[in-house]
Protein backbone atom coordinates (compact mmCIF):
# COMPACT_ATOMS: atom_id res chain seq x y z
CA UNK A 1 0.00 0.00 0.00
CA UNK A 2 1.27 3.30 -0.67
CA UNK A 3 0.19 6.69 0.84
CA UNK A 4 -0.66 7.95 -2.92
CA UNK A 5 -0.47 11.92 -3.82
CA UNK A 6 0.15 13.50 -6.94
CA UNK A 7 3.84 13.65 -5.96
CA UNK A 8 6.44 11.15 -4.74
CA UNK A 9 4.90 9.74 -2.07
CA UNK A 10 6.64 7.27 0.73
CA UNK A 11 5.64 3.47 0.64
CA UNK A 12 4.67 1.15 3.00
CA UNK A 13 7.65 -0.71 4.53
CA UNK A 14 10.38 2.54 2.78
CA UNK A 15 13.23 3.17 5.36
CA UNK A 16 14.40 6.89 5.84
CA UNK A 17 17.42 7.95 7.64
CA UNK A 18 15.01 10.35 8.91
CA UNK A 19 11.43 10.58 9.42
CA UNK A 20 10.16 14.49 10.72
CA UNK A 21 6.77 14.90 12.23
CA UNK A 22 5.25 17.90 11.49
CA UNK A 23 5.38 20.15 8.29
CA UNK A 24 5.44 23.81 10.08
CA UNK A 25 8.30 25.85 9.69
CA UNK A 26 10.35 23.44 12.13
CA UNK A 27 9.76 20.35 10.54
CA UNK A 28 9.86 21.52 6.94
CA UNK A 29 13.21 23.66 7.89
CA UNK A 30 14.48 20.06 9.30
CA UNK A 31 13.53 18.13 6.50
CA UNK A 32 15.24 20.74 4.02
CA UNK A 33 18.67 20.96 6.25
CA UNK A 34 18.31 17.04 6.00
CA UNK A 35 18.03 17.01 2.52
CA UNK A 36 20.38 19.54 1.07
CA UNK A 37 23.00 16.94 3.23
CA UNK A 38 21.51 14.10 1.05
CA UNK A 39 20.17 12.24 3.61
CA UNK A 40 16.69 9.93 2.88
CA UNK A 41 14.23 11.96 4.94
CA UNK A 42 10.30 11.95 4.58
CA UNK A 43 8.07 14.33 6.62
CA UNK A 44 4.55 13.93 7.32
CA UNK A 45 2.38 16.41 8.45
CA UNK A 46 -1.29 15.63 9.99
CA UNK A 47 -3.37 18.54 8.45
CA UNK A 48 -1.90 20.89 5.79
CA UNK A 49 1.31 22.33 5.71
CA UNK A 50 1.76 25.11 7.90
CA UNK A 51 -1.81 24.65 9.39
CA UNK A 52 -0.73 24.86 12.87
CA UNK A 53 0.92 27.53 14.32
CA UNK A 54 2.77 28.57 10.91
CA UNK A 55 0.35 30.15 9.28
CA UNK A 56 -1.07 32.13 12.30
CA UNK A 57 2.25 34.63 12.76
CA UNK A 58 2.04 38.17 12.78
CA UNK A 59 4.26 38.11 9.85
CA UNK A 60 7.10 39.59 11.17
CA UNK A 61 11.15 38.71 9.93
CA UNK A 62 12.29 40.43 13.38
CA UNK A 63 15.40 40.25 15.60
CA UNK A 64 13.22 40.11 19.07
CA UNK A 65 13.13 43.93 19.96
CA UNK A 66 12.07 42.69 23.31
CA UNK A 67 15.40 40.69 24.03
CA UNK A 68 16.73 43.98 23.98
CA UNK A 69 15.17 44.97 26.95
CA UNK A 70 16.54 41.52 28.57
CA UNK A 71 19.85 42.12 27.94
CA UNK A 72 20.12 39.05 25.74
CA UNK A 73 22.16 40.45 23.15
CA UNK A 74 23.83 37.13 21.01
CA UNK A 75 19.86 36.27 21.01
CA UNK A 76 19.08 39.54 18.81
CA UNK A 77 22.34 39.25 16.76
CA UNK A 78 21.64 35.70 15.65
CA UNK A 79 18.17 36.48 15.03
CA UNK A 80 19.26 39.71 12.98
CA UNK A 81 21.41 37.46 10.85
CA UNK A 82 18.89 34.92 10.25
CA UNK A 83 15.97 37.66 9.24
CA UNK A 84 18.79 39.15 6.32
CA UNK A 85 19.62 35.62 5.41
CA UNK A 86 15.46 34.89 4.76
CA UNK A 87 15.36 37.96 3.28
CA UNK A 88 17.68 36.84 0.27
CA UNK A 89 16.71 33.06 0.36
CA UNK A 90 13.01 34.07 -1.08
CA UNK A 91 12.68 38.03 -1.91
CA UNK A 92 8.91 37.55 -3.14
CA UNK A 93 7.74 36.16 0.32
CA UNK A 94 10.03 38.43 2.64
CA UNK A 95 11.29 42.20 2.52
CA UNK A 96 11.75 44.37 4.70
CA UNK A 97 9.29 46.66 6.27
CA UNK A 98 10.02 50.18 7.85
CA UNK A 99 8.09 50.78 11.80
CA UNK A 100 7.13 53.95 12.78
CA UNK A 101 6.30 54.34 16.75
CA UNK A 102 4.32 57.01 17.37
CA UNK A 103 5.50 59.30 20.68
CA UNK A 104 2.67 61.09 22.15
CA UNK A 105 4.99 61.85 25.64
CA UNK A 106 8.36 63.80 24.95
CA UNK A 107 10.50 61.19 26.43
CA UNK A 108 8.54 57.96 23.85
CA UNK A 109 10.84 58.89 20.93
CA UNK A 110 14.32 59.36 22.84
CA UNK A 111 13.63 56.42 24.62
CA UNK A 112 12.62 54.07 22.16
CA UNK A 113 14.97 55.77 19.58
CA UNK A 114 17.99 54.96 21.85
CA UNK A 115 17.27 50.89 22.14
CA UNK A 116 16.78 51.03 18.53
CA UNK A 117 20.51 52.47 17.72
CA UNK A 118 21.61 49.72 19.52
CA UNK A 119 19.40 47.22 17.25
CA UNK A 120 20.99 48.52 14.38
CA UNK A 121 24.52 48.26 15.89
CA UNK A 122 23.51 44.38 16.41
CA UNK A 123 22.31 44.21 13.04
CA UNK A 124 25.62 45.08 11.78
CA UNK A 125 26.12 44.68 7.90
CA UNK A 126 22.54 42.69 8.14
CA UNK A 127 20.90 46.27 8.82
CA UNK A 128 17.91 47.26 6.96
CA UNK A 129 17.81 50.71 7.25
CA UNK A 130 19.46 52.87 10.01
CA UNK A 131 16.68 53.98 12.64
CA UNK A 132 15.16 57.62 12.72
CA UNK A 133 13.44 60.23 14.58
CA UNK A 134 10.40 61.77 12.43
CA UNK A 135 9.03 65.17 13.55
CA UNK A 136 5.23 65.12 13.91
CA UNK A 137 4.91 66.35 10.37
CA UNK A 138 6.62 63.68 8.87
CA UNK A 139 5.24 61.06 10.87
CA UNK A 140 1.47 62.20 9.69
CA UNK A 141 2.97 61.07 6.24
CA UNK A 142 4.06 58.16 7.11
CA UNK A 143 1.68 56.56 9.33
CA UNK A 144 -1.94 58.47 7.37
CA UNK A 145 -4.70 57.41 9.62
CA UNK A 146 -2.75 57.66 12.75
CA UNK A 147 -4.20 59.59 15.93
CA UNK A 148 -2.92 62.84 15.51
CA UNK A 149 -4.37 64.21 18.42
CA UNK A 150 -0.71 65.23 20.95
CA UNK A 151 1.24 63.40 18.33
CA UNK A 152 4.87 64.87 18.80
CA UNK A 153 6.71 62.74 16.63
CA UNK A 154 8.04 59.02 16.21
CA UNK A 155 11.09 57.10 15.68
CA UNK A 156 11.11 54.87 12.35
CA UNK A 157 13.43 51.27 12.84
CA UNK A 158 13.17 48.54 9.92
CA UNK A 159 12.81 44.86 10.10
CA UNK A 160 10.88 42.42 7.61
CA UNK A 161 7.76 41.11 6.98
CA UNK A 162 6.98 37.50 4.85
CA UNK A 163 3.95 35.55 4.06
CA UNK A 164 3.97 32.80 6.27
CA UNK A 165 2.22 30.01 4.61
CA UNK A 166 3.50 30.41 1.20
CA UNK A 167 6.91 30.71 2.45
CA UNK A 168 6.62 27.00 4.26
CA UNK A 169 5.13 25.54 0.95
CA UNK A 170 8.48 27.02 -0.61
CA UNK A 171 10.24 24.98 2.07
CA UNK A 172 8.06 22.25 1.01
CA UNK A 173 8.80 22.35 -2.41
CA UNK A 174 12.70 23.16 -1.75
CA UNK A 175 13.08 20.53 0.05
CA UNK A 176 11.41 17.88 -2.03
CA UNK A 177 13.40 19.19 -5.31
CA UNK A 178 16.43 18.19 -2.23
CA UNK A 179 15.16 14.75 -2.63
CA UNK A 180 12.92 15.20 0.74
CA UNK A 181 9.79 12.89 0.57
CA UNK A 182 7.10 14.87 2.05
CA UNK A 183 3.44 14.45 2.98
CA UNK A 184 0.38 16.43 4.26
CA UNK A 185 -2.61 15.07 5.51
CA UNK A 186 -0.72 12.32 7.09
CA UNK A 187 -0.76 11.89 10.99
CA UNK A 188 2.07 10.07 12.70
CA UNK A 189 -0.36 7.57 14.79
CA UNK A 190 2.66 5.50 16.32
CA UNK A 191 6.20 5.52 17.22
CA UNK A 192 8.02 2.02 18.04
CA UNK A 193 11.31 1.13 18.28
CA UNK A 194 12.98 -1.58 19.01
CA UNK A 195 16.35 -2.21 21.02
CA UNK A 196 18.13 -2.59 18.01
CA UNK A 197 17.16 -1.48 14.26
CA UNK A 198 14.98 1.44 13.40
CA UNK A 199 12.09 3.24 14.60
CA UNK A 200 8.72 2.14 13.30
CA UNK A 201 6.21 4.84 12.62
CA UNK A 202 2.93 4.59 12.24
CA UNK A 203 0.67 6.60 9.52
CA UNK A 204 -2.59 7.61 9.13
CA UNK A 205 -4.02 9.09 6.02
CA UNK A 206 -6.34 11.11 7.41
CA UNK A 207 -8.06 11.37 3.57
CA UNK A 208 -8.29 7.90 2.90
CA UNK A 209 -8.33 6.50 5.97
CA UNK A 210 -5.30 4.04 5.13
CA UNK A 211 -2.38 3.04 7.41
CA UNK A 212 1.25 2.30 6.62
CA UNK A 213 4.69 2.43 8.56
CA UNK A 214 7.55 3.34 7.73
CA UNK A 215 11.14 2.76 9.32
CA UNK A 216 13.79 5.69 10.08
CA UNK A 217 17.31 5.15 12.09
CA UNK A 218 15.99 8.72 13.57
CA UNK A 219 12.25 10.60 14.57
CA UNK A 220 12.44 14.55 14.81
CA UNK A 221 9.46 15.67 16.35
CA UNK A 222 8.36 19.15 15.50
CA UNK A 223 4.73 18.91 16.01
CA UNK A 224 4.83 22.06 17.78
CA UNK A 225 2.65 22.60 20.43
CA UNK A 226 1.55 18.94 19.70
CA UNK A 227 4.70 17.44 20.51
CA UNK A 228 3.93 16.25 24.30
CA UNK A 229 1.36 13.81 22.49
CA UNK A 230 3.94 11.69 20.93
CA UNK A 231 6.29 12.02 23.32
CA UNK A 232 3.69 10.53 26.13
CA UNK A 233 2.28 8.11 23.43
CA UNK A 234 0.57 5.10 25.52
CA UNK A 235 2.55 1.63 24.98
CA UNK A 236 6.38 3.43 25.56
CA UNK A 237 8.68 0.82 26.99
CA UNK A 238 9.95 3.68 29.18
CA UNK A 239 8.46 6.22 32.26
CA UNK A 240 6.61 9.33 29.99
CA UNK A 241 8.94 12.50 30.09
CA UNK A 242 7.54 15.40 31.47
CA UNK A 243 5.84 17.78 29.67
CA UNK A 244 8.03 20.02 27.46
CA UNK A 245 5.36 22.75 26.18
CA UNK A 246 3.52 25.00 28.08
CA UNK A 247 0.94 27.22 24.84
CA UNK A 248 0.34 30.74 24.59
CA UNK A 249 -2.47 32.09 22.58
CA UNK A 250 -1.83 35.45 20.26
CA UNK A 251 -5.11 36.79 18.33
CA UNK A 252 -4.92 39.26 14.95
CA UNK A 253 -7.80 41.07 13.72
CA UNK A 254 -7.76 41.96 9.89
CA UNK A 255 -9.41 45.20 8.78
CA UNK A 256 -9.75 46.76 5.73
CA UNK A 257 -6.72 49.15 4.88
CA UNK A 258 -8.19 52.24 5.03
CA UNK A 259 -7.63 52.23 8.60
CA UNK A 260 -4.35 53.08 8.23
CA UNK A 261 -3.26 53.07 4.48
CA UNK A 262 0.22 53.30 4.93
CA UNK A 263 3.56 51.44 3.29
CA UNK A 264 4.85 50.97 7.01
CA UNK A 265 3.44 49.30 10.10
CA UNK A 266 2.80 50.87 13.24
CA UNK A 267 4.14 49.43 16.66
CA UNK A 268 2.42 50.79 20.04
CA UNK A 269 5.76 49.36 22.15
CA UNK A 270 3.83 49.48 25.63
CA UNK A 271 -0.22 49.33 25.52
CA UNK A 272 -1.81 51.05 28.64
CA UNK A 273 -1.74 47.41 30.46
CA UNK A 274 1.97 47.45 29.72
CA UNK A 275 2.31 44.89 26.16
CA UNK A 276 2.71 45.39 22.68
CA UNK A 277 0.54 45.74 19.70
CA UNK A 278 1.15 45.86 15.95
CA UNK A 279 -0.58 47.42 12.85
CA UNK A 280 0.97 45.79 10.33
CA UNK A 281 -0.03 45.97 6.38
CA UNK A 282 -0.26 42.59 4.70
CA UNK A 283 -1.86 41.55 1.40
CA UNK A 284 -4.20 44.85 0.89
CA UNK A 285 -5.22 44.75 4.44
CA UNK A 286 -4.24 45.73 7.93
CA UNK A 287 -3.45 42.77 10.54
CA UNK A 288 -4.02 44.12 14.43
CA UNK A 289 -2.67 42.20 16.99
CA UNK A 290 -1.34 40.40 18.87
CA UNK A 291 -2.13 38.89 22.74
CA UNK A 292 -0.18 35.88 24.94
CA UNK A 293 -2.49 34.40 27.00
CA UNK A 294 -2.23 30.65 28.55
CA UNK A 295 -3.82 28.00 26.26
CA UNK A 296 -3.01 23.97 27.89
CA UNK A 297 -5.91 22.55 26.08
CA UNK A 298 -4.30 23.04 22.45
CA UNK A 299 -7.41 23.08 19.74
CA UNK A 300 -6.35 23.07 16.12
CA UNK A 301 -8.54 26.19 15.57
CA UNK A 302 -8.33 27.94 18.83
CA UNK A 303 -10.96 30.76 19.42
CA UNK A 304 -10.43 34.74 20.58
CA UNK A 305 -11.24 35.68 24.09
CA UNK A 306 -13.49 38.23 24.24
CA UNK A 307 -11.13 40.29 26.66
CA UNK A 308 -8.66 39.71 24.18
CA UNK A 309 -10.52 41.00 21.13
CA UNK A 310 -11.50 44.27 22.82
CA UNK A 311 -7.68 44.72 24.51
CA UNK A 312 -6.96 45.15 20.65
CA UNK A 313 -9.54 47.11 19.27
CA UNK A 314 -9.08 49.18 22.41
CA UNK A 315 -5.48 49.93 21.63
CA UNK A 316 -5.56 49.75 18.19
CA UNK A 317 -8.45 52.61 18.24
CA UNK A 318 -6.27 54.60 20.87
CA UNK A 319 -3.79 55.29 17.92
CA UNK A 320 -5.87 55.51 15.25
CA UNK A 321 -7.81 58.46 13.99
CA UNK A 322 -10.62 56.44 13.20
CA UNK A 323 -12.45 53.84 15.88
CA UNK A 324 -12.27 50.28 15.21
CA UNK A 325 -15.35 48.47 15.90
CA UNK A 326 -15.69 44.44 16.40
CA UNK A 327 -17.99 44.75 13.10
CA UNK A 328 -15.18 46.11 10.71
CA UNK A 329 -13.49 42.13 11.41
CA UNK A 330 -12.89 40.73 8.53
CA UNK A 331 -11.12 37.84 9.76
CA UNK A 332 -9.80 36.50 13.19
CA UNK A 333 -7.33 34.04 13.54
CA UNK A 334 -5.35 32.94 16.79
CA UNK A 335 -2.24 31.06 16.83
CA UNK A 336 -0.66 29.18 19.47
CA UNK A 337 2.70 29.90 20.79
CA UNK A 338 5.07 26.71 21.47
CA UNK A 339 6.45 27.77 24.71
CA UNK A 340 8.65 25.67 26.53
CA UNK A 341 7.56 24.87 30.30
CA UNK A 342 10.09 25.75 32.90
CA UNK A 343 12.03 22.41 33.82
CA UNK A 344 11.32 19.87 36.39
CA UNK A 345 14.03 18.68 39.15
CA UNK A 346 13.19 14.97 38.08
CA UNK A 347 13.19 15.41 34.41
CA UNK A 348 15.46 12.89 33.11
CA UNK A 349 15.67 13.82 30.00
CA UNK A 350 18.82 15.07 28.22
CA UNK A 351 17.41 19.14 27.65
CA UNK A 352 19.67 20.86 25.03
CA UNK A 353 18.54 24.55 26.03
CA UNK A 354 19.69 26.47 23.36
CA UNK A 355 18.82 29.89 21.87
CA UNK A 356 15.03 30.43 22.31
CA UNK A 357 14.54 27.09 21.26
CA UNK A 358 15.02 23.63 23.13
CA UNK A 359 16.16 19.79 21.50
CA UNK A 360 15.33 17.24 24.12
CA UNK A 361 15.98 13.63 23.14
CA UNK A 362 13.81 11.49 25.28
CA UNK A 363 15.16 7.82 26.72
CA UNK A 364 13.90 6.33 23.68
CA UNK A 365 15.58 8.03 20.89
CA UNK A 366 13.09 10.43 19.89
CA UNK A 367 14.42 14.10 19.12
CA UNK A 368 12.13 16.53 19.75
CA UNK A 369 12.51 20.40 19.07
CA UNK A 370 10.30 23.07 19.67
CA UNK A 371 10.09 26.57 20.88
CA UNK A 372 12.21 29.44 19.11
CA UNK A 373 10.62 31.35 16.08
CA UNK A 374 9.65 31.80 12.24
CA UNK A 375 12.43 33.76 11.54
CA UNK A 376 14.94 31.42 13.28
CA UNK A 377 13.91 28.65 11.61
CA UNK A 378 17.13 28.10 9.97
CA UNK A 379 18.85 28.40 13.30
CA UNK A 380 16.72 25.84 14.91
CA UNK A 381 17.36 23.44 11.96
CA UNK A 382 21.26 23.25 11.69
CA UNK A 383 21.08 22.78 15.70
CA UNK A 384 18.64 19.34 15.27
CA UNK A 385 20.48 17.60 12.41
CA UNK A 386 24.07 18.62 14.46
CA UNK A 387 22.48 17.04 17.49
CA UNK A 388 21.61 14.19 15.65
CA UNK A 389 24.83 13.52 13.99
CA UNK A 390 26.87 14.18 17.39
CA UNK A 391 24.60 11.52 18.58
CA UNK A 392 25.08 8.98 16.14
CA UNK A 393 20.99 8.93 15.34
CA UNK A 394 22.10 10.10 11.71
CA UNK A 395 25.22 9.48 9.87
CA UNK A 396 27.57 13.02 9.30
CA UNK A 397 27.15 14.71 6.13
CA UNK A 398 28.66 18.64 5.42
CA UNK A 399 25.96 21.68 5.37
CA UNK A 400 25.96 22.06 1.65
CA UNK A 401 23.07 24.96 -0.17
CA UNK A 402 21.96 26.61 3.66
CA UNK A 403 22.24 29.61 1.04
CA UNK A 404 20.35 28.68 -1.85
CA UNK A 405 17.29 30.38 -3.12
CA UNK A 406 14.31 28.89 -2.29
CA UNK A 407 12.05 27.82 -5.33
CA UNK A 408 10.55 30.28 -6.62
CA UNK A 409 13.20 33.09 -5.68
CA UNK A 410 14.60 35.61 -6.88
CA UNK A 411 11.75 37.74 -7.90
CA UNK A 412 11.83 39.14 -11.22
CA UNK A 413 10.31 42.39 -10.03
CA UNK A 414 9.97 43.46 -6.33
CA UNK A 415 6.64 43.86 -5.43
CA UNK A 416 5.82 44.87 -1.99
CA UNK A 417 4.05 42.31 0.76
CA UNK A 418 1.54 44.89 1.86
CA UNK A 419 -0.17 45.38 -1.43
CA UNK A 420 -2.98 43.16 -2.69
CA UNK A 421 -2.21 39.17 -3.12
CA UNK A 422 -1.18 38.66 -6.82
CA UNK A 423 0.80 36.78 -9.36
CA UNK A 424 4.28 38.13 -7.86
CA UNK A 425 3.92 36.00 -4.71
CA UNK A 426 4.84 33.02 -6.84
CA UNK A 427 8.02 34.82 -7.90
CA UNK A 428 9.78 33.03 -11.13
CA UNK A 429 7.26 30.27 -10.66
CA UNK A 430 4.64 32.74 -11.82
CA UNK A 431 4.71 31.55 -15.67
CA UNK A 432 3.84 28.29 -14.45
CA UNK A 433 1.22 29.35 -13.20
CA UNK A 434 -0.27 31.35 -16.19
CA UNK A 435 0.25 27.75 -18.20
CA UNK A 436 -2.63 26.50 -15.70
CA UNK A 437 -5.82 27.01 -17.44
CA UNK A 438 -8.26 30.23 -16.16
CA UNK A 439 -5.58 32.35 -15.95
CA UNK A 440 -8.07 35.22 -16.66
CA UNK A 441 -10.67 33.94 -14.28
CA UNK A 442 -10.59 35.64 -11.14
CA UNK A 443 -12.54 33.97 -8.43
CA UNK A 444 -11.92 37.00 -5.58
CA UNK A 445 -9.52 38.65 -3.86
CA UNK A 446 -6.90 37.96 -6.24
CA UNK A 447 -7.09 34.10 -6.76
CA UNK A 448 -7.61 32.92 -10.51
CA UNK A 449 -8.55 29.64 -11.48
CA UNK A 450 -5.24 28.76 -12.55
CA UNK A 451 -4.05 29.19 -9.24
CA UNK A 452 -6.32 27.00 -8.02
CA UNK A 453 -5.33 24.19 -10.63
CA UNK A 454 -1.26 24.89 -9.51
CA UNK A 455 -2.33 24.64 -5.87
CA UNK A 456 -3.43 21.11 -6.41
CA UNK A 457 -0.86 20.30 -9.30
CA UNK A 458 2.17 21.54 -7.54
CA UNK A 459 1.69 22.92 -3.83
CA UNK A 460 0.24 19.65 -2.20
CA UNK A 461 -3.24 21.30 -1.99
CA UNK A 462 -5.88 18.21 -0.99
CA UNK A 463 -9.06 20.76 0.34
CA UNK A 464 -10.62 23.80 -0.44
CA UNK A 465 -8.90 24.95 3.28
CA UNK A 466 -5.69 24.05 1.77
CA UNK A 467 -6.44 26.62 -1.31
CA UNK A 468 -7.96 29.36 0.54
CA UNK A 469 -6.48 29.23 3.89
CA UNK A 470 -3.00 28.59 3.04
CA UNK A 471 -1.84 28.71 -0.87
CA UNK A 472 -4.47 32.11 -1.05
CA UNK A 473 -4.61 33.77 2.43
CA UNK A 474 -8.65 34.28 1.46
CA UNK A 475 -9.60 33.01 4.96
CA UNK A 476 -7.35 34.92 6.83
CA UNK A 477 -8.14 38.00 4.90
CA UNK A 478 -11.99 37.91 4.89
CA UNK A 479 -13.71 35.11 5.63
CA UNK A 480 -16.79 36.13 4.12
CA UNK A 481 -15.25 36.57 0.73
CA UNK A 482 -13.74 33.31 1.44
CA UNK A 483 -17.12 31.30 1.88
CA UNK A 484 -18.48 33.05 -0.91
CA UNK A 485 -15.50 31.74 -3.15
CA UNK A 486 -14.98 28.49 -1.76
CA UNK A 487 -18.07 26.62 -4.02
CA UNK A 488 -16.27 27.95 -7.11
CA UNK A 489 -12.64 26.66 -5.89
CA UNK A 490 -14.39 23.04 -4.83
CA UNK A 491 -15.41 22.80 -8.32
CA UNK A 492 -11.70 23.33 -9.72
CA UNK A 493 -10.83 20.66 -7.20
CA UNK A 494 -13.11 18.66 -8.28
CA UNK A 495 -12.11 19.04 -11.95
CA UNK A 496 -8.52 18.14 -11.18
CA UNK A 497 -9.57 14.91 -9.20
CA UNK A 498 -9.99 15.32 -6.32
CA UNK A 499 -12.92 13.27 -4.59
CA UNK A 500 -14.01 15.14 -1.52
CA UNK A 501 -12.48 18.79 -1.45
CA UNK A 502 -14.39 19.42 2.13
CA UNK A 503 -16.49 22.43 0.95
CA UNK A 504 -18.94 21.83 3.77
CA UNK A 505 -15.80 21.53 6.35
CA UNK A 506 -14.63 24.82 5.26
CA UNK A 507 -18.10 26.78 4.93
CA UNK A 508 -18.23 25.80 8.75
CA UNK A 509 -14.66 27.01 9.32
CA UNK A 510 -14.98 30.50 8.10
CA UNK A 511 -17.53 31.15 10.94
CA UNK A 512 -14.87 30.71 13.53
CA UNK A 513 -12.74 33.31 11.40
CA UNK A 514 -15.44 36.00 12.09
CA UNK A 515 -16.21 37.34 15.36
CA UNK A 516 -19.64 37.84 15.13
CA UNK A 517 -20.32 34.63 13.43
CA UNK A 518 -21.22 34.42 9.53
C1 LIG B 1 0.42 34.74 17.72
C2 LIG B 1 1.77 34.40 17.21
C3 LIG B 1 2.51 35.32 16.51
C4 LIG B 1 3.78 34.99 16.03
N1 LIG B 1 4.45 35.90 15.30
C5 LIG B 1 5.68 35.61 14.83
C6 LIG B 1 6.35 36.53 14.00
O1 LIG B 1 5.83 37.60 13.66
N2 LIG B 1 7.59 36.20 13.57
C7 LIG B 1 8.19 35.03 13.91
O2 LIG B 1 9.33 34.82 13.51
N3 LIG B 1 7.55 34.11 14.68
C8 LIG B 1 6.31 34.37 15.12
N4 LIG B 1 5.63 33.46 15.86
C9 LIG B 1 6.26 32.18 16.18
C10 LIG B 1 6.15 31.18 15.02
O3 LIG B 1 4.92 31.31 14.35
C11 LIG B 1 6.28 29.77 15.60
O4 LIG B 1 7.43 29.70 16.38
C12 LIG B 1 6.39 28.72 14.49
O5 LIG B 1 5.37 28.89 13.53
C13 LIG B 1 6.28 27.34 15.11
O6 LIG B 1 6.41 26.40 14.08
P1 LIG B 1 6.38 24.85 14.39
O7 LIG B 1 6.69 24.16 13.13
O8 LIG B 1 7.24 24.55 15.56
O9 LIG B 1 4.89 24.56 14.85
P2 LIG B 1 3.59 24.38 13.94
O10 LIG B 1 3.53 25.37 12.86
O11 LIG B 1 2.41 24.32 14.83
O12 LIG B 1 3.82 22.99 13.24
C14 LIG B 1 3.65 21.77 13.89
C15 LIG B 1 2.90 20.85 12.96
O13 LIG B 1 2.92 19.52 13.46
C16 LIG B 1 1.73 18.90 13.03
N5 LIG B 1 1.50 17.71 13.84
C17 LIG B 1 1.14 17.66 15.15
N6 LIG B 1 1.06 16.37 15.54
C18 LIG B 1 1.36 15.60 14.46
C19 LIG B 1 1.42 14.19 14.24
N7 LIG B 1 1.16 13.29 15.20
N8 LIG B 1 1.73 13.75 12.99
C20 LIG B 1 2.03 14.64 11.99
N9 LIG B 1 1.97 15.98 12.16
C21 LIG B 1 1.65 16.45 13.38
C22 LIG B 1 0.69 19.99 13.20
O14 LIG B 1 -0.47 19.76 12.41
C23 LIG B 1 1.44 21.23 12.80
O15 LIG B 1 1.20 21.61 11.46
C24 LIG B 1 4.33 33.73 16.31
C25 LIG B 1 3.58 32.79 17.02
C26 LIG B 1 2.30 33.11 17.43
C27 LIG B 1 1.49 32.10 18.14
Amino acid sequence: MSLARAWPAPRDGQAFDLVVVGGGATGLGVALEAAQRGLDVALFESHDFASGTSSRSTKLLHGGVRYLAQGNLSLVREALAERAAVLKLAPHLAQPLAFVMPAYRWWQAPFYGAGLMLYDLLAGRAGLGRTRWLQRAATLQALPGVQPRGLRGSVQYWDGQFEDARLAIALARTAQAAGAQLLNHTEVTDLQRPANGPSHVGLRDRLSGREAVVHARCVVNAAGVWVDALRQRPGTAHAPPARLVSPSQGVHLVVDRSFMPAERALLVPRTRDGRVLFVVPWLGHLILGTTDTPRPDMPREPQALDEERQFILREASAVLARQVCLSDVRSEWVGLRPLVAAPRPNDKATRQLSREHTIVQDDDGLVTVVGGKWTTYRAMALDVIEHCMQHALLPHRPARHRDAPLLGAPAPTAHALHAPPGLHLYGTLASEVLACPGAQRELGLGLTEAMVRYAVRCEYACTVEDVLARRWRALFLDAREARRMAPAVADILQQEGVNDPALAEFTALCGHYLPEGL
